[in-house]
Formats: C-alpha cells, sequence, structure tokens
C-alpha cells in the first residue's frame, strides 16, 4: 500500500479477480433474491483502519459489468477519503442494479439489509444516489450497520450542509495557497451544480462577500441563486472557461478531462462532486503543470462522511462541524506535500492515504 496507486478500473475490466487485484480489493460480495429482484454488489476495498463504510447507490446499470465497475471505483475513493479525513473508517460501497423510480420498494430494501447484516459489521451503509434516508429506515429494520437515519430516529439526517461547510474550509484553504490569504471577499466564484450541496456553498460565499456564477440543469435552483444570493447565472457549457478566480465543480464527476481543462482560467478548483478527475494521472498532472490549484474531491468534501461517522459513535452535530473545519489544515498539508515530492495534489493525497493505512496496519499487527 505504500505505491501510488493512481489506476481507476478501466471499463471493459470485468475479468473479476484481475479487476480486485488491480485495485487492491478485499472481497466482493454478490446478492440476489429472486422473490424481491434483487441484485446488488458490495464491494468492500480495505478495512485495516475499521469497518468498510459506503453508501447504495442504486442505478439502472445497461450492463452488470458497469455496476461491478462503480462499485470497485468507489469503495476504493471510500478507503482514501476516510483515511486522510483521519477516521478509523475503512472503504466500501454498495450498489443496487435497477430503476430506482420503479424497483425500489420495502421488500427489496429490507432484504437488502439482510445481506448487510450478514456481513456482521464488516460493511456499513448508507444512502447515495438513487437510494433515500426513508430507504434507509427499511435497511435499519434488518440491520443496526446502517447511518445517514433521520434525525428523528437518532441520526445526524441530510450530511450535505456538513458537506458543503468542508468544501468552503478547502476553498478558504486553497485562497490561503493561491493569494497569501484566506480572506474571499471580493473573490469570484463558479459553482456548477447548485443541488443539496451547491445551494449550502453559496451561502456560506455569499456572506463572505463573493461574486458568485452559477450553472446547473434545474431552472427553479438557478433562480432561487439568483434571488437569493444575487448569483448571475451561466451555462453549463461556458462555466467551465470563465474569467473566475475559482472553479467550484458540484455537480458531475469527470468534469477535468481533456476537453475542459484547456478552457479553465481560473486559479483553484475546490468542488464537492466526486471524481472530478476523468483521469487521476493524466488530469492531475495537466492542472498541475498549467499552475491551477486543484484540492483533491476525496479530501474536501469528506464532511458527508465525516458526519456519518459522528452518527455511528452517538450524532453531536457540533463535533461534526468541528471535525469537518479540520479539512482546511488538511488541504494545506496536501499541498505542503504534494510541493515536497514534485506530484500532483491529487497524487499527493493518495500517497498520504495509503501511508496511513500501511502505518496503522503496522500498528495492528500486535494484539
Ligand atoms: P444533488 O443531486 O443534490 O445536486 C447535484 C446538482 O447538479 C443538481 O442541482 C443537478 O440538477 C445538477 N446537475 C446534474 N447534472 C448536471 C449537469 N450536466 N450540469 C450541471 N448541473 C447538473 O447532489 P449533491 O448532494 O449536492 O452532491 C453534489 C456532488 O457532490 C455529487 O457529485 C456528490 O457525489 C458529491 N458529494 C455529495 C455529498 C453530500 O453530502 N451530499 C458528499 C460528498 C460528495
Amino acid at each position: 500500500m505504500t505505491q501510488v496507486q493512481t489506476q481507476s478500473v478501466p471499463a471493459t475490466q470485468f475479468d473479476l479477480f484481475a479487476g480486485m487485484e488491480s485495485t487492491q480489493h478485499e472481497q466482493v460480495v454478490f446478492c440476489q433474491d429472486h422473490a424481491t429482484g434483487l441484485k446488488a454488489i458490495i464491494a468492500i476495498h480495505n478495512t485495516v483502519l475499521g469497518p468498510g463504510l459506503g453508501g447504495t447507490r442504486m442505478w439502472y446499470y445497461n450492463h452488470e459489468k458497469d455496476a461491478l465497475r462503480d462499485a470497485l471505483r468507489l469503495s476504493r475513493g471510500m478507503t482514501y477519503k476516510a483515511s486522510v479525513a483521519g477516521l478509523n473508517l475503512g472503504g466500501a460501497k454498495a450498489v443496487i442494479i435497477g430503476d430506482p423510480k420503479t424497483m425500489k420498494n420495502e421488500a427489496l430494501m429490507r432484504k437488502f439489509g439482510r445481506f448487510v447484516e450478514n456481513l456482521n459489521g464488516k460493511y456499513i451503509t448508507a444512502e447515495d444516489v438513487g437510494t433515500t434516508t426513508r430507504d434507509m429506515e427499511y435497511v435499519n429494520m434488518e440491520t443496526d450497520h446502517v447511518v445517514g437515519l433521520p434525525e428523528s430516529m437518532g441520526g445526524g439526517g441530510d450530511p450535505s450542509p456538513v458537506t458543503a461547510y468542508g468544501v468552503y474550509m478547502g476553498i478558504k484553504a486553497s485562497a490561503q495557497k493561491a493569494y497569501g490569504s484566506d480572506s474571499l471577499a471580493g473573490k469570484s466564484v463558479a459553482v456548477m451544480g447548485i443541488g443539496k450541496v451547491g445551494m449550502h456553498l453559496l451561502e456560506y460565499l455569499h456572506q463572505e462577500g463573493v461574486k458568485l456564477y452559477v450553472s446547473d440543469i434545474n431552472d427553479s435552483a438557478l433562480q432561487a441563486a439568483a434571488t437569493n444570493f444575487g448569483a448571475v447565472v451561466v451555462s453549463n457549457e461556458d462555466i467551465v472557461g470563465l474569467d473566475v478566480d475559482i472553479f467550484a465543480p458540484c455537480a458531475l464527476g469527470g468534469i477535468l478531462n481533456d476537453n475542459t481543462i484547456g478552457k479553465l482560467k481560473c486559479q483553484i478548483i475546490a468542488g464537492a462532486a466526486n471524481n472530478q478527475l476523468e483521469d487521476e494521472k493524466i488530469h492531475g498532472d495537466l492542472l498541475k503543470s498549467k499552475g491551477i490549484i486543484y484540492a483533491p474531491d476525496f479530501v474536501i468534501n469528506a464532511g458527508g462522511l465525516i458526519n456519518v461517522y459522528s452518527e455511528y459513535n452517538g450524532y453531536v452535530r457540533e463535533s461534526a462541524m468541528s471535525q469537518t473545519e479540520n479539512i482546511y489544515n488538511t488541504i494545506l498539508d496536501i499541498y505542503n506535500r504534494a510541493e515536497l515530492a514534485n506530484v500532483n495534489n491529487q497524487a499527493a493525497a493518495i500517497m498520504h492515504a495509503e501511508k496511513r493505512i500501511h502505518d496503522m496496519m503496522l500498528v495492528h499487527s500486535t494484539y
């Protein structure tokens, strides 16, 4: 685990053990139930630091290999996110194959919960794309190994405001690095995707006197951003190339790629979206060569994970927020490590994550 593992799982990869080996996965569980129609994959990447925590995504995958690829890619990201955040958690992720609009029901979610229960706490689940807190309530009827429950059930509720706070801290740390001051007053920020995280982020930035630009595919969200925060609405095509100080991708993965990087005029990229670099190595290096400061996504967006982790230990919102505030220091630490090792910021974050896992493996070698 001391080597930088920058390769991602190729789209065509369906050689199961080769796929697991190339990403160093511990265990992959395939769950099938004819009665409910459940087809799920639970990918457990690494549990050196603790049980693997990661949400359950429900998606209508065209091919089973796409579901497997998603599970492998996302679970590996969770390992790194937990490690850099300093949590005693490993990385895992589950995917349920099917259309969440038509196939999801109580029986299917509870059957899935029984499979989670069978793993005896090695995997802890939560909501993700295509699943909701209501679904997690059903899962919770069959297993205690679930977080992201509603506040009424003792959980932390929606983690998005905490994620947004962490992203805000990461933006301030990046400003400190770029401009020698973390004040954002008078700076311009372009936020792509103003959903649950993006909208909360706008609030923080607006309070600090930032000039805001926004894009989304949701017109009512755009309208709300313009009315509440004086944000200027631009198209999804134009937002990438805007002449702004900071670009905050908060919608899709893969937004930093061969087509978009050439258009960037910003000095900092710091946003919530997962897997922003289409290719970690190529595009991480390209941003570095252009002198753009990139805040690694799995470091800056760890607030949501910190929030659900707090829930697992008895939820207190204040402690989740203060731990999330530390993303500021973590981001600066990663930038320093990248400079010292002369690698891009993403690679430095992965090296740091792997080093902690390696060190803890040594700690755990004695009973
Ligand atoms: P969300 O679904 O609430 O918001 C996403 C927004 O992006 C929506 O407003 C949607 O309309 C918009 N969008 C979708 N496609 C778009 C496109 N092609 N162009 C522009 N906008 C588009 O999701 P969220 O919870 O706000 O999460 C945002 C990102 O942050 C996601 O990548 C998510 O994986 C990541 N993330 C979220 C959390 C969290 O706590 N919610 C934690 C970690 C990472």
